[in-house]
């Protein structure tokens, strides 16, 4: 396979180790970051010892200018080729109760999780379509499910996310484009590294956070041809801590 897939927010976390699955599975990744030069480094390193291809595509998919200078002139570059997965992973919290909320806590979190969701797939879902093939996968998370106290933001966009999966997967279903959301409970990352673990987990039926690499394993699989029949799925991981 020579697929291209393009992981956002791949320097670290969860977006890492979907990077380095999906180099497993075959695809050439490109590996987005905002600032994290080094860490997007060592992905590259971990793919590229193990064999696979990858390539940096730094640019803050918070910013229109910042994605659209980017994928452009990675088009102008590869002219022959175009970008088969799309895996919609940066993201960013800034919590606090909205009776405190400041608005760049507001703003920052939908610039980055849900506008970043739009300029990015905009960018790419024309060839998508033009090609008549194409994955997408948005990472969203329990919090936009269920809502969660301290996170109106956050929650307010992954919501936003999960809804614009369902619209989205029916609207190029046709074109054999598949569009599926995945959302995780906690996952043991610099994003959950304060959180108070020991007292959490006694709430998650498994016992324990999740990996980011499990997550991985799932987002490889929608990525795959054997998740060729599944789209418009919101499909959590979680270790059982909310079910609907
Ligand atoms: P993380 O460890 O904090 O890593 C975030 C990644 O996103 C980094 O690679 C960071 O790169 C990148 N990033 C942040 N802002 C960016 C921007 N504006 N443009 C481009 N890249 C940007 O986070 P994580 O825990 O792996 O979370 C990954 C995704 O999973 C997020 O969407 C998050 O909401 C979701 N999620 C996480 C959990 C969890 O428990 N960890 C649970 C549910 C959902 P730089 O360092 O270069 O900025």
């Amino acid at each position: 396979m020579n697929h291209y897939a393009l992981v956002t927010g791949a320097s670290r976390g969860i977006g890492k180790a979907i990077a380095v699955e999906l180099a497993k599975s075959g695809f050439h990744v490109l590996i987005n970051f905002k600032s994290g030069i080094e860490a997007a480094n060592d992905t590259l390193k971990i793919i590229e010892d193990e064999g696979g291809k990858a390539s940096l595509l730094p640019f803050d998919a918070a910013s229109k200018e910042s994605v659209r200078n980017a994928l452009s002139q990675w088009k102008e570059t590869h002219p022959e080729e175009h970008i088969y997965c799309l895996v919609n992973n940066a993201g960013i919290t800034r919590d606090n109760l909205l009776v405190f909320m400041e608005d760049e806590q507001w703003e920052s979190v939908i610039n980055t999780n849900l506008n970043g969701f739009y300029y990015l797939t905009r960018s790419l879902i024309q060839d998508m379509i033009l090609n008549k093939e194409g994955r997408i996968i948005n990472i969203v998370s329990l919090s936009g499910l269920k809502g969660q106290p301290g996170q109106v933001n956050y929650s307010a966009s992954k919501g936003a996310i999960i809804a614009a999966t369902k619209a989205l997967a029916q609207e190029v279903g046709k074109k054999k484009i598949t569009v599926n959301a995945v959302a995780p409970g906690f996952i043991s990352t610099d994003m959950t590294s304060e959180l108070p673990e020991q007292e959490l987990k006694k709430m998650i039926p498994l016992n324990r956070f999740g990996k980011a690499e499990e997550v991985a394993h799932l987002v490889a699989f929608l990525a795959s041809p054997k998740a060729s029949y599944i789209t418009g799925e919101i499909i959590q991981i979680n270790g059982g801590l909310y079910t609907r």
